[in-house]
């Protein structure tokens, strides 16, 4: 019998402080030659395999590694190159590999969106203009590099045809199938190099199975890997998925693929419940992914060795094979890095090679038995209780009043209807009212200024005083603009999480717990580890000094609990949602404090409702329920006469109006210039009786728009929204833009309000 296996399906690109970030953009910035940026990115691959490898991981993913995406490395091993970019057929250069993620000049870089419900961000393959070609075998270039460089039979790591022409764009819905099917001779191609290559293991994403999708795609699955298999029967090719269970598991399992892997931790526990309702065919192995590639909380072992227990039930264990539910990509490098963090915060937790670590150990215990994991397991369990039992996973203010949420009012006093008669009068707001959506220009002085503050360079008086002057500049801008609802412009504030975060009770900040977000950007998600609780107020005495300043009103500016939630690692030893609401408890005491305080106007920003939505149809209701009652929560005990705005930043609104609408926001401001007028659509066919505040121009560029375009804007919407609830603003924070160019696109917007305002 062959001895059970440990494996793992990705791993994080960017290296242990972001070496990897940092190469590339000394390259792209032409610090960097061409040879020594490729010399030190081999090195930062050849390390982390060679890392691996150590660990005593068996089977190594290869080519997972990328110089920016994986999808887009998929793409231009097909010669996929949009032709607004130089192309003339062969390997893609390094160069134009970057045009198509970063654009040039004269052509803009291809789209980027999330790759499924995670905050990493790929690039979208065009599939409209070029006719796909197998330009080079990307997987068994690296697999030879691994074998030849460090003597590793790797395991090639390929994105699927399925999932690859479903992320793809430039083609119509009802060609799917023949789209597919023009990958599939290139994808044989791809597996039989590797066959008689003698590569073993072959790891075939197609994450699209933990979505929901149709009866058609189901069977072209079915039909593309029967095919697959003929090209090259020999090689053990693992279909991968993850984030979720896999609705048709009969189907799937029956594929004529050599293994299957399967997410148990993201699952519900549906993937478990219906491996054991329908078994696991004999011949095939089941690659099962227990230590959660998304969540850095360290693994007990003890409830992991049983789960494996359960599956050795069905599956034997020469057939197992032990791993990550997906890519560590999600996950920081490594916890030995956060040097001065609180011990039992970091006993508690578990990154890419801590994670390593434990599906070794798992690997061990299903083999050699679990008592010879005890050890291990009782240190696991040990650091496990210790942060459970600590004080900060025990305020039992917060916990009795989750208990206690009925005793909260999570509805207004009083419907719209009449809240906006009495807001009318309230505020004396001319027709079509002017206002931003929060931050004002970051300049290079502003965030010098906080550095210096921050390395105590600066007292907290002189950076209180600074803060203030900038406070007053643009105040004082609005007043000469002539908005006509103000922001004091968020100019203490780095992050809209990070801010809050440092405030609240229950929240910790690594050093370099970064992840990948898109490109060379990362991020640096806050842990939420314990109960979250208000401490002090957060935003009052800024806003109630900017409001000091103007008899215009002032907002003030919050950023609501799902986007906390959904941008930071949250504890998973309690439900999702009861963090959530932690919270928004925590808001609504500052929502009411800035209220007690004479700010009349309270935005409370949710940019991030939407791409927390669950990966399956069937589970949105919940979270959409959840998150609307977690934003009520957080708004609802103001008076009637105190408006409530939120602001998302997207316009693919539809399918979510209901709950958009349930969050009962006097206001909503939204982006609607990049999309051309799409999110009116959504507003058409319902009618949506608030307060809707459309961007009329496009932050996400320095350049100032024309007055005839935001006027095409305007009059476009006003066709099918009453004025009496239209907004006018920008579609976004004018926190990456300059100071210039910011101040001459308000005052454009602000004629073209006025142009609107005679015509009607
Ligand atoms: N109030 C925030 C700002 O203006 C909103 C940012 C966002 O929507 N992402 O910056
Ligand atoms: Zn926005």
């Amino acid at each position: 019998m062959s001895k059970v296996k440990s494996s793992n399906l990705g791993y994080p690109r960017i290296g242990e402080k972001r070496e990897w970030k940092k190469a590339l953009e000394q390259f792209w910035a032409g610090k960097l030659d061409k040879e020594s940026f490729l010399k030190e990115m081999e090195e930062i691959r050849l390390t982390t395999l060679q890392k691996q490898k150590e660990k005593g991981i068996d089977i190594i993913p290869v080519g997972d590694f990328s110089l920016y995406d994986h999808v887009l490395d998929t793409a231009v091993m097909f010669g996929l190159v949009p032709n607004r970019f130089e192309y003339s057929g062969g390997n893609v250069s390094l160069e134009t590999y970057f045009d198509i993620a970063r654009g040039t000049k004269g052509a803009v870089a291809s789209e980027m969106t999330k790759w499924f419900n995670t905050n990493y961000h790929y690039i979208v393959p065009e599939l409209d203009t070029v006719v796909p070609s197998l330009v080079e075998n990307r997987p068994l270039q690296f697999y030879r590099e691994a074998k030849q460089k460090l003597n590793i039979d790797g395991k090639p790591v390929i994105l699927g045809p399925v999932t690859f022409v479903k992320l793809s764009k430039g083609f119509r819905e009802s060609n799917f199938t023949s789209v597919v099917n023009q990958f599939v001779p290139l994808y044989s191609e791809i597996l039989q190099e590797l066959e008689n290559e003698g590569v073993e293991w072959v790891q075939m994403d197609e994450p699209i199975l933990a979505t929901t999708i149709t009866k058609e795609e189901l069977n072209l699955v079915v039909d593309v890997y029967q095919k697959l298999n003929e090209a090259a029967p020999k090689l053990k090719v693992i279909l991968q998925t993850y984030f979720d269970s896999i609705d048709d598991y009969e189907t799937v399992i029956s594929l004529p693929v050599k293994g299957i892997g399967l997410d148990f931790v993201h699952d519900q526990g549906q993937n478990l419940a219906a491996l054991k309702k329908f078994g696991f065919p004999k011949d095939k192995v089941l690659a099962a992914g227990v230590i959660d590639g998304r969540n850095i909380w360290r693994a007990d072992l003890n409830e992991k060795s049983s789960l494996l227990a359960e599956i050795e039930e069905v599956v034997s264990r020469a057939r197992l094979i032990v791993q990550g539910s997906s890519s560590l990509l999600h996950v920081p490098v490594t916890v030995r890095s956060e040097e001065t963090m609180n011990e039992v915060l970091k006993n508690a937790l578990s990154f890419a090679d801590e994670k390593l670590a434990e599906i070794v150990l798992l690997t061990k215990g299903v083999w050699d038995g679990k008592e010879t994991i005890q050890e291990e397991i009782a240190v696991s369990s040990k650091a496990i209780q210790a942060l459970n039992e600590s004080s900060s996973r025990n305020n039992n203010q917060v916990r009795n009043a989750i208990h206690q949420l009925h005793t909260y009012r999570a509805e207004r006093e009083t419907p719209f209807k009449v809240r906006k008669q009495v807001q009318e009068e309230a505020y004396s707001l001319p027709l079509l009212p002017t206002t931003t959506i929060g931050s004002f220009p970051q300049t290079q002085e502003v965030r010098k200024q906080r550095l210096n503050w921050r390395k105590g360079e600066l007292t907290d008086r002189e950076y209180e005083e600074y803060i203030k002057a900038e406070i007053k500049k643009w105040i004082d801008i609005q007043e000469e603009l002539g908005l006509d609802v103000f922001v004091h412009g968020e100019f203490e504030r780095t992050d809209m999480v990070e801010y809050f975060g440092e405030k609240l009770a229950g929240f910790q900040f690594t050093k370099f717990g970064w992840v990948q977000s898109y490109g060379s950007r990362c991020v640096k998600p806050p842990l939420i580890y314990g109960d979250v609780s208000f401490q002090a107020p957060m935003t009052v005495e800024e806003t109630v000094y900017a409001q000091s300043l103007t008899t215009k009103p002032v907002k003030g500016m919050l950023t609501g609990p799902i986007t906390i939630l959904n941008w930071s690692f949250v504890r998973d030893d309690i439900p999702r949602y009861d963090v959530a609401n932690q919270i928004a408890l925590a808001l609504r005491k500052e929502v009411e404090i800035l209220e007690e305080n004479g700010i009349r106007m309270i935005q409370v920003d949710e940019p991030a409702i939407r791409e927390g939505l669950p990966l399956k149809r069937k589970n949105w209701e919940s979270y959409l329920n959840a998150a609307v009652y977690a934003f009520k929560l957080a708004t609802s005990s103001v008076r009637n006469d105190t408006q409530i705005h939120t602001h998302m930043c997207y316009s693919n609104f539809k399918e979510i109006i209901n709950a958009i609408e349930a969050l009962d926001a006097d206001v909503i401001s939204i982006e609607t210039s990049r999309s051309h007028g799409e999110l009116i659509n959504a507003f058409e066919d319902k009618t949506y009786d608030k307060g809707i505040g459309l961007g009329v121009y496009d932050i996400h560029s320095p350049r100032v728009p024309k007055l005839e375009e935001m006027t095409r804007n305007i009059d476009r919407a006003l066709q099918v929204l009453d004025p009496k609830l239209f907004w006018i603003n920008p579609d976004c924070g004018l926190k990456t833009r300059g100071m210039e160019e910011s101040v001459a696109a308000l005052e454009v917007m602000v004629k073209a309000a006025e142009l609107a305002r005679e015509k009607l």
